[in-house]
């Protein structure tokens, strides 16, 4: 196990997650797995057709669980694609959001992955507040890094400055 406190291995940063080279991004998917709108657009629209045949032979994704292909010509070595849930206010929500974290994380240390860098899931068309989905991301990614000693490294990787304002915040 690892000694060092695990949020010196969270990181929070602004910009475009397919333009990361880390072992591995994270894609808040729909539960089609065939692409969509968002970061999901963006990945496959950076990754290459590839992307989406390797997609094709996967059946879809429940919500809160997360399915693992190739990166094709995104400088990340993987795509985890996960599917969060669209925000109602209930119960559920929170958990299957937290899934999709640790589902993610689990995949990640099947491969032996160091370095994964997630997008704000479930906080652009799927409605979730990003307090809320920013307080069940870190404290997720945090209470798994404090138990296990792959990934090394989360990286948020947030689009907009208020949104990283948020996870830096939550980080600290
Ligand atoms: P969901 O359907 O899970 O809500 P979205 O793709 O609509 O997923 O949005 C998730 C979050 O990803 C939003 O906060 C959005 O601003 C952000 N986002 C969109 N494109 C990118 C990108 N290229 N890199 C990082 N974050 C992105």
């Amino acid at each position: 196990m690892n000694p060092t406190n695990p949020k010196d291995r969270l990181e929070a940063r602004q910009g475009d997650i397919t333009a990361l080279a880390v072992d591995a991004i994270v894609n808040a998917a729909n539960s089609s797995l065939l692409g969509g709108g968002g970061v999901d657009g963006a990945i496959h629209r950076a990754a290459g057709p590839d992307l989406l045949a390797e997609c094709r032979t996967l059946g879809g994704c429940p919500t809160g669980e997360a399915r693992i292909t190739k990166g094709y010509r995104l400088p990340a070595r993987y795509v985890i694609h996960t599917v969060g849930p669209v925000y109602r206010g209930r119960p559920e929500d929170r958990r299957l959001l937290a899934d999709c974290y640790t589902n993610s994380l689990d995949l990640a240390r099947e491969k032996g992955v160091r370095s994964i860098a997630f997008p704000a899931i479930s906080c652009g068309v799927y409605g979730y507040p990003m307090e809320d989905a920013c307080k069940i991301a870190v404290d997720t990614c945090s209470a798994y890094l404090a138990v296990h000693d792959l990934p090394e490294k989360v990286i948020f990787v947030l689009f907009a400055a208020d949104a990283l304002e948020v996870y830096r915040r939550r980080i600290l």
